[in-house]
C-alpha cells in the first residue's frame, strides 16, 4: 500500500496513517494542512477462500490488509514488510482497528527502509576479470536500516526479492552464504556475485528520488 500520498486539499505529499473510529469510519488526517480525509479503500474485505490463499499471499512481494468475514467472527489479515499476521476477532470494528494500527506500523517501518534498483549484469570474461555486456532492470528493493549493516540489510532484502522472467517468477537469491555469494560496497553501488570465480550477477544502485 502505497504510505506517502498526495492530499487532495492542499496537494502537498503526506504520509497516509488509517485511523477507525467506534463507528467503524476509517479516515487519515494530512499531516500538512490537518485536513480529515475519509478513506474506504485501503482494506480488502475477502472471502474465505481467499483465506485458503493467504500462505501464497506472503510469498510473494505483497502488501495489503484483508479481512474475512466468517459468519461466527472475523479473521484480520495484515501483509506488510515481509511480515504476515493474523488475528481473530468476534466483533468486524474490533477487527478494522487491528489492521489499521498494523497499517500505521507498516507506515512508520517503511520509514526506517531505503530503496535501492536491483539490476541483472550480463558480464563476459576478459584480461582485467569480468566486463559488464549489458545490465537488466530487474525491480526495486526495500531495504531496512535496522539491521547490523546495510550489507546485511540488501542480503536479506534479496533472499525476499523476486523478478519475472518470460514464464515465471524467479527468486533473486536462495543463499547468503558468505561461500557462495559475496556481496560488495562499490561506493556508488553494491555488488552481488558468486564467490566461485567472483562474477557479478546483480548492482544494487541507490533508488533516485524514491520516498
Ligand atoms: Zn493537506
Amino acid at each position: 500500500m502505497q504510505t506517502m500520498v498526495c492530499c487532495p486539499d492542499c496537494h502537498e505529499k503526506t504520509r497516509k496513517k488509517i485511523f477507525v473510529d467506534d463507528r467503524g469510519n476509517s479516515f487519515w488526517a494530512c499531516e500538512k494542512c490537518g485536513t480529515v480525509h475519509e478513506d474506504y479503500m485501503w482494506y480488502i474485505i475477502a472471502s474465505e477462500k481467499m483465506a485458503g490463499l493467504k500462505d501464497n499471499l506472503s510469498k510473494i512481494n505483497f502488501e495489503g490488509y484483508f479481512m474475512i468475514p466468517t459468519g461466527i467472527e472475523y479473521i484480520g489479515i495484515a501483509i506488510a514488510n515481509g511480515q504476515n499476521e493474523t488475528d481473530e476477532f468476534p466483533d468486524r470494528i474490533e477487527c478494522m482497528k487491528w489492521l489499521a494500527s498494523k497499517q500505521r506500523e507498516g507506515v512508520e517501518s517503511s520509514e526506517q527502509e531505503e530503496m535501492f534498483e536491483v539490476y541483472y549484469l550480463d558480464v563476459y570474461p576478459d584480461e582485467c576479470g569480468w566486463t559488464e555486456n549489458r545490465r537488466v532492470f530487474l525491480g526495486n528493493l526495500a531495504v531496512s536500516q535496522t539491521g547490523d549493516s546495510i550489507e546485511s540489510g540488501i542480503m536479506d532484502a534479496m533472499l525476499r526479492f523476486k523478478y519475472r522472467d518470460f514464464r515465471r517468477q524467479v527468486r533473486a537469491l536462495t543463499t547468503k552464504d558468505p561461500d557462495k555469494v559475496y556481496i560488495e560496497d562499490c561506493g556508488e553501488w553494491f555488488e552481488i556475485g558468486e564467490v566461485d570465480g567472483r562474477k557479478p550477477v546483480y548492482m544494487i544502485l541507490p533508488a533516485e528520488g524514491a520516498i
